[in-house]
């Protein structure tokens, strides 16, 4: 098995590499004698790694993956998910997977690789823990062609500007935990406008990396904004002169979609 890693530097760069050792590897990078590039820049951090049959797939992987934007490497380290078909080495991580131990009978989990996706396996009770995308809303709160987002005072992202939305309640329609979390996190009744679309990205709680479906809606509220949860500002933008520090992987895209939305209006 060869492996395509990345690292984080202590400059927050990624390094890309491939090896079929991957602690070993990581060792020679902490200790200075993995690269360059990392020697000047440690500590590091391995943040993601795929595991491919052989050595050539995985110099084509590494190839690939240099080629991607920052936004669109960081967005493959954070989703998990298997790049250029093979799959996420979660075996390889510090914190290999969501749990550890059976969820119905407490037993030890082991991973099955099934259709290149992980899959954790009881090894008393056989019980399958698949692991689904948590859905999420938000919504895209449109007035006189600017978004309103909140800026986060907590983790993750603190301080980066947020579209409000969250984790749908387990009775709960997308549209309706739209419209909830609109109220708790800006005060406004909004209305649903239109589906803008679907979008995969990751959640961090306490270290463990949880797959979203982040379902947004455009909508329009009337009267005025307050600060609600989990925000201590918000701020009309608009769509052509957005922040910088936007939360989460997948929001960039959400908003460049929803400018072309509103132009084909
Ligand atoms: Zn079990």
């Amino acid at each position: 098995m060869w492996y395509l890693y990345v690292l984080q530097c202590n400059d927050a760069s990624f390094y890309t590499g491939i090896t079929n050792d991957v602690p070993r590897r990581l060792a020679e990078h902490q200790a200075g004698r993995g690269a360059r590039y990392t020697r000047i820049r440690l500590p590091v951090r391995l943040l993601a790694a795929w595991r491919y049959p052989d050595r050539s797939a995985a110099t084509q992987a590494e190839a690939a993956f240099k080629k991607l934007r920052r936004a669109a490497k960081q967005s493959r380290v954070e989703s998990r998910r298997p790049f250029l078909g093979a799959p996420f080495a979660f075996e390889v991580l510090d914190d290999p997977q969501p749990q550890r131990f059976c969820m119905r009978c407490g037993g030890p989990l082991e991973i099955h690789i099934r259709d290149a996706e992980p899959l954790w396996v009881c090894t008393l009770c056989g019980w399958r823990h698949y692991r689904n995308a948590k859905p999420c809303a938000g919504a895209l709160i449109l007035r006189d062609g600017c978004v309103l987002l909140i800026r986060r005072d907590r983790e993750p992202y603190t301080g980066f500007w947020d579209i409000p939305g969250g984790f749908l309640r387990a009775d709960e329609l997308p549209q309706d935990g739209a419209i909830r979390e609109a109220r708790e996190e800006t005060g406004l009744d909004v209305q649903i406008v239109a589906l803008l679309g679907f979008y995969l990205d990751s959640y961090v709680y306490q270290g463990e990396h949880s797959p979203t479906l982040n379902i947004y809606f455009v909508t329009t509220a009337t009267g005025e904004p307050v600060v609600g949860d989990e925000a201590d500002a918000f701020r009309w933008f608009p769509l052509d002169a957005l922040p910088e520090q936007i939360a989460f992987a997948h929001a960039p895209q959400v908003l460049a979609d929803l400018r072309t939305w509103l132009e084909g209006q």
